[in-house]
């Protein structure tokens, strides 16, 4: 324990922030990275209790009690070094994780949690500043060939791990770029791409293989609502053929659609649409299509991707943005024990959402108004019953004027082209099927192909597709070393040859 009365003496240390009248004219970052000193104090403020519950609430069980005992003493360096072996990119996690351990830590109970996520940024900044985050130590090659199908946090993170057991690694992507949604989702000012860019350089310096352009599957059309850049096609017999493992880690592309009279209008738009554009227009890739300058915007949905919509609409010259919920309000504070140690169930205020949007909740979307272009929506207040019922409350029809509606009711499923390529099954949410055991929790009925990520889990966060990365990963290093290396002729023991054949 650093400092056995900083949670008494100090206060929790918030990072700096940017004013809402500053960065809505760019799309720069709007948090800052804490210095030195204020980690250190922030650090101290851990109780290093004896039963971390941040690191339990922590999909990849970050050691946050010993990490922080060696920054509030100053020891950056070895304070990285404990983080990196289970965080696979604490870069991004401390800058997008809706930070999980927060809201497990103990003095969170009767105070502010320590601020876990602005130590996690600092340390990964230090890290990098300081050149500590190197190529690993070449380990031996095994002579086993991994291809990896998708290039988000989940991919990314399996392949990290498995080019340090030795594999060798190649990275298939259909879009022109390395990143998944950290890339082509999420906005710049919430992770700017010169930071995914800087972890992608440290793995191709790591041996790591990237295809770009390329999608894996029979053909190279997508369903409606999937985006794709690719100009080449990889099939899965080929890849069966080539490799030793394949992981399919595709995330979960297919967007909840609103099929109300008028979907069809000019004006109505998917969020990735809309936000896949922006992201490329800002790193100097065209211009977005879908112009919002002067318009009245209604994002429909609450998620992450509605805050990143409503973010960027503002940034983009929106004179109105207004968001449509159908979910009702929660309340802002619940006593502290209702969910304790695990994330609250509350009504949170993005960044984006500060910037100036009007949110409506219990209202669902009933129609999308106009003759060619969109004109309005119309919206219908509702009341929540059992389960995931609702009723529609009577004389409470309403018409809100829009000139662009953007749909970010979240994502259902991965591209069953894929999964059906490769002859798998699909579970009844229609994600990618796997065992369900500890130990073979990413394998499928084909014993060479493993699946990972929002493919698999259903859509989710950053974190929790690194945790499914890496643990995937394992179980691929598993296989390979025990089945495919034991079964193969050449390192078979001579007894078993003897015996055996
Ligand atoms: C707008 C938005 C904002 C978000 N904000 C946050 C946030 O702030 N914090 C947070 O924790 N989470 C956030 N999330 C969720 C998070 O981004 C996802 O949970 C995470 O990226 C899932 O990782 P993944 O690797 O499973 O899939 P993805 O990131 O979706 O990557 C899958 C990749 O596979 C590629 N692919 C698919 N099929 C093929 C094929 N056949 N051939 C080749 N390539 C293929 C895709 O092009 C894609 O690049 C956000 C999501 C969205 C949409």
């Amino acid at each position: 324990m650093g400092y056995p009365t900083g949670f008494i003496d100090f206060e929790r240390i918030e990072p700096p922030k940017r004013e809402i009248t500053e960065r809505i004219k760019d799309y720069q970052e709007i948090y800052g990275t804490l210095n030195q000193h204020d980690g250190m104090i922030q650090a101290g403020r851990c109780m290093d209790c004896g039963t971390p519950f941040c690191m339990h609430t922590c999909p990849i069980h970050n050691d946050m009690p010993d990490i922080n005992n060696l920054v509030c003493q100053g020891e950056f360096q070895k304070a990285y070094e404990l983080l990196s072996q289970s965080s696979s990119f604490p870069e991004i996690t401390g800058r997008i994780c809706p930070a999980l351990c927060e809201e497990g830590c103990t003095l969170g109970l009767h105070h502010k949690s320590v601020g876990i996520k602005s130590i996690e940024r600092l340390l990964s900044e230090y890290a990098f500043d300081s050149g500590l985050v190197l190529s690993h130590a070449k380990v031996k090659p095994t002579g086993f060939k991994v291809a990896i199908i998708g290039s988000g946090p989940a991919g990314l993170a399996c392949a990290q791990l498995l080019k340090r057991h030795g594999h060798e690694v190649v990275v298939i992507e259909k879009m022109d770029k390395i990143g998944g949604l950290l890339r082509y989702g999420i906005p710049d000012f919430k992770l700017p791409k010169g930071i995914l860019d800087r972890r992608i350089s440290q793995l191709k310096l790591e041996g790591i293989r990237f295809l770009t352009s390329t999608l894996v599957g029979n053909s190279l059309e997508t369903e409606n609502g999937v985006h794709s850049d690719a100009t080449t096609l990889i099939t899965p017999d080929t890849l069966t053929a080539e490799y030793h493992a394949i992981v399919l880690a595709p995330g979960s592309e297919i967007p909840r659609d609103l099929n109300i009279p008028g979907r069809s209008l000019s004006g109505v738009h998917f969020a990735l649409d809309f936000l896949i554009a922006q992201n490329r227009e800002n790193n100097g890739n065209g211009q977005n299509p879908i112009k919002v300058t002067g318009k009245d915007v209604v994002v429909i949905g609450g998620g992450e991707t509605a805050s990143d919509c409503i973010g960027t609409a503002i940034r983009n010259g929106a004179s109105k943005v207004i968001q449509l919920d159908y979910h009702e309000e929660l309340p802002e504070e619940v006593p502290v024990t209702k969910y304790w140690p695990y994330y609250r169930k509350i009504k949170r205020t993005s960044t984006s959402h500060e910037e100036g949007c009007e949110r409506l909740f219990a209202t669902n979307t009933t129609a999308f108004l106009g003759k060619e272009r969109l004109e309005g929506v119309r919206t219908e207040q509702v009341v929540w019953g059992e389960g995931r019922h609702f009723d529609a409350i009577t004389g409470t029809k309403r018409e809100l004027h829009a000139d662009i509606a953007l749909i970010a009711m979240g994502y259902a499923h991965p591209s069953e082209r894929l999964i059906n390529a490769f002859g798998l099954s699909l579970n009844a949410k229609g994600n990618m099927l796997s065992s369900e055991g500890l130990n073979d929790k990413y394998v499928t009925s084909n014993p060479k192909v493993f699946v990972a990520g929002d493919g698999r889990r259903g859509q989710s966060l950053v974190v929790h597709a690194i945790e499914e990365g890496r643990q995937c990963a394992q179980q691929v290093h598993h296989f390979l070393m025990t089945d495919v290396f034991l079964l193969s002729e050449k390192n078979m023991p001579s007894s078993i040859k003897f015996f055996g054949r």
